[in-house]
Protein backbone atom coordinates (compact mmCIF):
# COMPACT_ATOMS: atom_id res chain seq x y z
CA UNK A 1 0.00 0.00 0.00
CA UNK A 2 1.48 3.17 -0.98
CA UNK A 3 1.33 6.21 1.52
CA UNK A 4 -1.70 8.61 -0.05
CA UNK A 5 -3.63 5.12 0.34
CA UNK A 6 -2.24 4.40 4.08
CA UNK A 7 -3.00 7.86 5.43
CA UNK A 8 -6.14 8.16 3.87
CA UNK A 9 -7.08 4.16 5.25
CA UNK A 10 -5.13 5.35 8.12
CA UNK A 11 -7.79 9.25 8.82
CA UNK A 12 -10.91 6.96 7.73
CA UNK A 13 -11.65 8.41 4.69
CA UNK A 14 -13.97 5.72 3.36
CA UNK A 15 -14.21 4.69 -0.47
CA UNK A 16 -17.79 5.44 -0.46
CA UNK A 17 -17.40 8.91 0.21
CA UNK A 18 -14.89 9.64 -2.68
CA UNK A 19 -16.65 8.56 -5.85
CA UNK A 20 -19.27 11.53 -5.45
CA UNK A 21 -17.64 13.64 -7.90
CA UNK A 22 -16.44 12.37 -11.62
CA UNK A 23 -13.86 10.36 -11.66
CA UNK A 24 -11.21 12.92 -12.27
CA UNK A 25 -12.68 15.04 -9.82
CA UNK A 26 -12.32 12.73 -7.92
CA UNK A 27 -8.44 11.73 -8.50
CA UNK A 28 -8.11 15.06 -7.44
CA UNK A 29 -9.75 14.98 -4.58
CA UNK A 30 -7.91 12.31 -3.02
CA UNK A 31 -4.64 13.94 -4.49
CA UNK A 32 -6.02 17.25 -2.30
CA UNK A 33 -6.47 15.43 0.91
CA UNK A 34 -2.96 13.99 0.42
CA UNK A 35 -1.62 17.20 0.65
CA UNK A 36 -4.21 18.64 3.44
CA UNK A 37 -2.89 14.83 5.40
CA UNK A 38 0.58 15.65 4.79
CA UNK A 39 0.47 19.28 5.77
CA UNK A 40 -1.65 18.30 8.92
CA UNK A 41 1.59 15.53 9.65
CA UNK A 42 3.97 18.10 9.15
CA UNK A 43 2.86 20.81 12.08
CA UNK A 44 1.99 17.93 14.12
CA UNK A 45 5.21 16.69 14.21
CA UNK A 46 6.48 20.14 14.59
CA UNK A 47 6.15 21.28 17.84
CA UNK A 48 4.67 20.92 21.35
CA UNK A 49 0.35 20.82 21.31
CA UNK A 50 0.15 23.83 24.48
CA UNK A 51 -3.62 24.03 23.73
CA UNK A 52 -4.82 20.76 23.09
CA UNK A 53 -5.83 19.48 26.31
CA UNK A 54 -8.00 22.47 26.12
CA UNK A 55 -9.59 22.29 22.48
CA UNK A 56 -10.97 18.41 23.24
CA UNK A 57 -12.11 19.58 26.15
CA UNK A 58 -14.02 22.43 24.61
CA UNK A 59 -15.15 20.95 21.52
CA UNK A 60 -16.35 17.80 23.70
CA UNK A 61 -17.97 20.27 26.47
CA UNK A 62 -16.45 18.59 29.03
CA UNK A 63 -13.68 19.02 31.53
CA UNK A 64 -10.49 17.99 30.30
CA UNK A 65 -10.51 16.01 33.21
CA UNK A 66 -13.61 14.16 32.18
CA UNK A 67 -11.94 14.24 28.40
CA UNK A 68 -8.94 11.68 29.64
CA UNK A 69 -11.30 9.12 30.70
CA UNK A 70 -13.54 8.77 28.68
CA UNK A 71 -13.82 5.08 26.98
CA UNK A 72 -11.50 5.36 23.33
CA UNK A 73 -13.25 4.66 20.59
CA UNK A 74 -11.86 1.74 18.69
CA UNK A 75 -9.36 2.76 16.18
CA UNK A 76 -7.66 0.34 13.67
CA UNK A 77 -4.96 2.15 12.01
CA UNK A 78 -1.31 1.51 10.89
CA UNK A 79 1.29 3.54 13.62
CA UNK A 80 1.61 6.79 12.34
CA UNK A 81 0.66 8.68 15.40
CA UNK A 82 1.68 8.30 18.95
CA UNK A 83 -0.98 6.50 21.03
CA UNK A 84 -1.60 9.36 23.57
CA UNK A 85 -2.89 11.27 20.60
CA UNK A 86 -5.13 8.41 19.40
CA UNK A 87 -6.41 8.10 22.95
CA UNK A 88 -8.11 11.66 22.97
CA UNK A 89 -10.25 10.30 20.09
CA UNK A 90 -13.65 9.19 22.25
CA UNK A 91 -16.77 7.75 21.81
CA UNK A 92 -18.36 10.78 22.72
CA UNK A 93 -17.39 11.91 18.76
CA UNK A 94 -18.39 8.90 16.84
CA UNK A 95 -22.08 10.76 16.04
CA UNK A 96 -24.46 9.16 13.82
CA UNK A 97 -24.83 10.79 10.49
CA UNK A 98 -25.65 14.65 10.91
CA UNK A 99 -27.51 15.30 7.91
CA UNK A 100 -31.12 15.11 9.85
CA UNK A 101 -30.39 16.56 12.93
CA UNK A 102 -32.41 19.96 13.79
CA UNK A 103 -30.70 22.61 15.11
CA UNK A 104 -32.12 23.36 18.77
CA UNK A 105 -32.87 26.72 18.65
CA UNK A 106 -31.35 29.14 21.82
CA UNK A 107 -33.31 32.30 21.97
CA UNK A 108 -31.61 35.54 23.16
CA UNK A 109 -33.61 38.98 24.71
CA UNK A 110 -31.88 42.38 23.83
CA UNK A 111 -32.40 45.57 25.54
CA UNK A 112 -33.04 49.00 23.49
CA UNK A 113 -29.71 50.39 24.21
CA UNK A 114 -27.85 47.42 22.49
CA UNK A 115 -30.69 47.52 19.62
CA UNK A 116 -29.39 50.89 18.95
CA UNK A 117 -26.17 49.91 19.51
CA UNK A 118 -26.21 47.33 16.84
CA UNK A 119 -27.94 49.55 14.62
CA UNK A 120 -24.88 51.96 14.94
CA UNK A 121 -22.62 49.37 14.48
CA UNK A 122 -24.75 47.87 11.38
CA UNK A 123 -24.32 51.20 9.46
CA UNK A 124 -20.04 51.43 9.93
CA UNK A 125 -17.80 51.34 7.31
CA UNK A 126 -14.45 49.28 7.78
CA UNK A 127 -12.28 52.13 9.19
CA UNK A 128 -15.25 52.89 11.49
CA UNK A 129 -15.36 49.44 12.66
CA UNK A 130 -12.04 48.59 12.86
CA UNK A 131 -11.71 52.06 14.75
CA UNK A 132 -14.76 50.90 17.49
CA UNK A 133 -13.59 47.42 18.31
CA UNK A 134 -10.51 48.69 19.28
CA UNK A 135 -11.71 51.04 21.56
CA UNK A 136 -14.50 49.32 22.40
CA UNK A 137 -15.69 48.57 26.37
CA UNK A 138 -18.66 47.15 25.62
CA UNK A 139 -18.51 44.18 28.04
CA UNK A 140 -15.74 42.85 30.71
CA UNK A 141 -13.18 41.53 28.53
CA UNK A 142 -11.94 44.58 27.85
CA UNK A 143 -9.84 44.99 30.56
CA UNK A 144 -7.92 41.86 30.15
CA UNK A 145 -6.95 42.25 26.69
CA UNK A 146 -3.55 43.14 25.52
CA UNK A 147 -5.17 43.41 22.26
CA UNK A 148 -8.46 43.54 20.49
CA UNK A 149 -7.88 40.61 17.83
CA UNK A 150 -10.32 42.49 14.63
CA UNK A 151 -9.44 40.15 11.73
CA UNK A 152 -7.41 39.43 8.96
CA UNK A 153 -7.48 38.77 5.31
CA UNK A 154 -9.28 39.95 2.09
CA UNK A 155 -11.82 42.24 2.77
CA UNK A 156 -13.30 40.96 -0.77
CA UNK A 157 -13.30 37.51 0.05
CA UNK A 158 -15.15 34.39 -1.12
CA UNK A 159 -14.81 32.54 1.94
CA UNK A 160 -14.74 33.40 5.08
CA UNK A 161 -13.93 31.93 8.99
CA UNK A 162 -14.99 32.32 11.57
CA UNK A 163 -13.83 31.11 15.08
CA UNK A 164 -14.23 31.36 18.86
CA UNK A 165 -12.17 33.75 20.69
CA UNK A 166 -8.16 34.97 20.89
CA UNK A 167 -6.21 32.65 22.83
CA UNK A 168 -2.94 34.01 24.53
CA UNK A 169 -0.95 34.29 21.25
CA UNK A 170 -3.88 35.78 19.88
CA UNK A 171 -4.17 38.37 22.14
CA UNK A 172 -0.61 38.96 22.10
CA UNK A 173 -0.53 39.48 18.16
CA UNK A 174 -3.55 41.23 17.54
CA UNK A 175 -4.38 38.51 14.91
CA UNK A 176 -6.48 35.34 14.75
CA UNK A 177 -5.27 31.63 14.52
CA UNK A 178 -1.27 31.78 15.42
CA UNK A 179 0.64 29.35 16.68
CA UNK A 180 -0.23 25.68 16.27
CA UNK A 181 -3.93 25.73 15.11
CA UNK A 182 -2.95 28.38 12.92
CA UNK A 183 -0.29 26.60 11.18
CA UNK A 184 -3.03 23.90 11.11
CA UNK A 185 -5.52 26.26 9.73
CA UNK A 186 -3.33 27.70 7.09
CA UNK A 187 -2.45 24.37 6.05
CA UNK A 188 -6.17 23.35 5.74
CA UNK A 189 -6.44 26.46 3.76
CA UNK A 190 -3.65 25.92 1.31
CA UNK A 191 -5.50 22.49 0.52
CA UNK A 192 -8.35 24.30 -0.91
CA UNK A 193 -5.95 26.87 -2.69
CA UNK A 194 -6.47 29.59 0.18
CA UNK A 195 -4.43 31.66 2.31
CA UNK A 196 -5.33 34.00 4.77
CA UNK A 197 -4.14 37.15 2.78
CA UNK A 198 -5.84 35.98 -0.54
CA UNK A 199 -9.61 35.17 -0.53
CA UNK A 200 -10.73 34.52 2.81
CA UNK A 201 -11.13 36.13 5.68
CA UNK A 202 -10.61 35.12 9.88
CA UNK A 203 -12.54 36.34 12.30
CA UNK A 204 -13.70 35.07 15.87
CA UNK A 205 -17.42 35.87 17.64
CA UNK A 206 -15.00 37.45 19.99
CA UNK A 207 -12.80 40.45 19.71
CA UNK A 208 -11.34 39.95 23.05
CA UNK A 209 -9.50 37.50 24.69
CA UNK A 210 -11.61 35.81 27.94
CA UNK A 211 -9.07 34.89 30.80
CA UNK A 212 -7.76 31.57 31.10
CA UNK A 213 -9.33 31.47 27.75
CA UNK A 214 -12.71 30.34 29.38
CA UNK A 215 -15.87 29.72 27.63
CA UNK A 216 -17.15 33.31 26.80
CA UNK A 217 -20.38 34.28 28.33
CA UNK A 218 -23.59 35.04 26.57
CA UNK A 219 -23.57 38.74 27.44
CA UNK A 220 -20.23 38.76 26.10
CA UNK A 221 -21.09 37.07 22.70
CA UNK A 222 -23.84 39.41 22.41
CA UNK A 223 -21.89 42.65 23.10
CA UNK A 224 -19.93 41.06 20.38
CA UNK A 225 -21.85 39.67 17.55
CA UNK A 226 -22.95 42.61 16.29
CA UNK A 227 -19.34 43.48 14.94
CA UNK A 228 -18.92 40.49 13.26
CA UNK A 229 -22.13 40.62 11.69
CA UNK A 230 -21.04 43.73 10.14
CA UNK A 231 -17.85 42.26 9.32
CA UNK A 232 -19.73 39.29 7.21
CA UNK A 233 -22.44 42.03 5.82
CA UNK A 234 -19.32 44.16 4.42
CA UNK A 235 -17.41 41.27 3.09
CA UNK A 236 -20.40 39.16 1.65
CA UNK A 237 -18.61 35.84 1.37
CA UNK A 238 -20.29 33.15 -0.66
CA UNK A 239 -19.69 30.47 2.53
CA UNK A 240 -18.98 30.86 5.71
CA UNK A 241 -16.66 28.19 7.41
CA UNK A 242 -17.43 27.93 11.25
CA UNK A 243 -14.61 26.78 13.29
CA UNK A 244 -15.63 24.93 16.59
CA UNK A 245 -18.10 24.14 18.96
CA UNK A 246 -18.80 27.32 20.21
CA UNK A 247 -18.14 29.67 17.19
CA UNK A 248 -21.15 26.84 15.75
CA UNK A 249 -23.65 27.46 18.28
CA UNK A 250 -23.25 31.37 19.02
CA UNK A 251 -23.67 32.18 15.39
CA UNK A 252 -26.45 29.20 14.78
CA UNK A 253 -28.47 30.02 17.80
CA UNK A 254 -28.16 26.81 18.50
CA UNK A 255 -27.14 24.34 21.96
CA UNK A 256 -26.80 21.05 19.00
CA UNK A 257 -23.75 19.56 19.50
CA UNK A 258 -20.83 20.18 16.67
CA UNK A 259 -21.33 16.73 15.81
CA UNK A 260 -24.48 17.12 14.91
CA UNK A 261 -24.55 20.47 13.40
CA UNK A 262 -21.69 19.24 10.96
CA UNK A 263 -22.03 17.67 7.56
CA UNK A 264 -25.12 19.83 6.54
CA UNK A 265 -25.18 23.93 5.47
CA UNK A 266 -26.62 26.25 7.55
CA UNK A 267 -27.19 30.11 7.31
CA UNK A 268 -26.13 33.38 8.72
CA UNK A 269 -27.94 36.56 7.32
CA UNK A 270 -28.82 34.22 3.85
CA UNK A 271 -25.08 33.22 3.54
CA UNK A 272 -24.50 29.68 3.82
CA UNK A 273 -22.37 28.49 6.49
CA UNK A 274 -20.85 24.55 7.09
CA UNK A 275 -19.47 23.83 10.64
CA UNK A 276 -16.32 22.07 10.98
CA UNK A 277 -13.94 20.98 14.59
CA UNK A 278 -11.50 24.03 15.87
CA UNK A 279 -7.78 23.41 14.27
CA UNK A 280 -6.89 22.90 17.75
CA UNK A 281 -9.02 20.37 18.60
CA UNK A 282 -8.17 18.30 15.23
CA UNK A 283 -4.07 18.69 16.12
CA UNK A 284 -4.65 15.90 18.99
CA UNK A 285 -7.85 14.12 17.35
CA UNK A 286 -6.34 12.04 14.55
CA UNK A 287 -9.95 10.62 13.27
CA UNK A 288 -11.82 13.55 12.72
CA UNK A 289 -9.05 15.17 10.74
CA UNK A 290 -11.15 13.19 8.24
CA UNK A 291 -13.95 14.49 8.96
CA UNK A 292 -12.77 18.07 8.79
CA UNK A 293 -11.51 17.16 5.52
CA UNK A 294 -15.07 15.93 4.38
CA UNK A 295 -16.70 19.36 5.86
CA UNK A 296 -14.07 21.70 4.08
CA UNK A 297 -15.17 19.97 0.62
CA UNK A 298 -18.31 20.19 1.49
CA UNK A 299 -17.55 24.08 1.96
CA UNK A 300 -15.47 24.24 -1.27
CA UNK A 301 -18.89 22.50 -3.21
CA UNK A 302 -21.63 25.31 -1.78
CA UNK A 303 -18.77 27.82 -3.10
CA UNK A 304 -18.94 26.79 -5.88
CA UNK A 305 -22.90 26.29 -6.57
CA UNK A 306 -22.73 30.13 -4.91
CA UNK A 307 -20.22 30.88 -8.20
CA UNK A 308 -22.71 29.91 -10.30
CA UNK A 309 -25.68 31.57 -9.00
CA UNK A 310 -24.02 34.41 -8.82
S1 LIG B 1 -15.17 41.29 23.52
FE1 LIG B 1 -16.18 42.52 21.96
S2 LIG B 1 -17.83 43.59 23.06
FE2 LIG B 1 -16.36 42.85 24.61
S3 LIG B 1 -14.95 44.58 24.90
FE3 LIG B 1 -14.04 43.22 23.35
S4 LIG B 1 -14.72 44.11 21.39
FE4 LIG B 1 -16.05 44.96 22.98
Amino acid sequence: MNRRAMFLEALGIPAEWVPRKEPAAAEALIAESTVMVDAMEAVERAEALESADIAVAMELDQPAAVVATVPHMPVDMPDVHDAAEIAQTVEAFDAPSPAAAPVIPVLRQSTPAQDDREVAIAAMAWPTLSESVAGCTACGLCSGRTNTVFGVGDQQAEWMLVGEAPGENEDLQGEPFVGQAGKLLDNMLAALGLARDRNVYIANVLKCRPPGNRNPEPEEVAQCEPYLKRQIALIKPKVIVVLGRFAAQSLLRSTTPIGKLRGTVHSYEGIPVVVTYHPAYLLRTLTDKARAWEDLCLAREVHDREGTQA
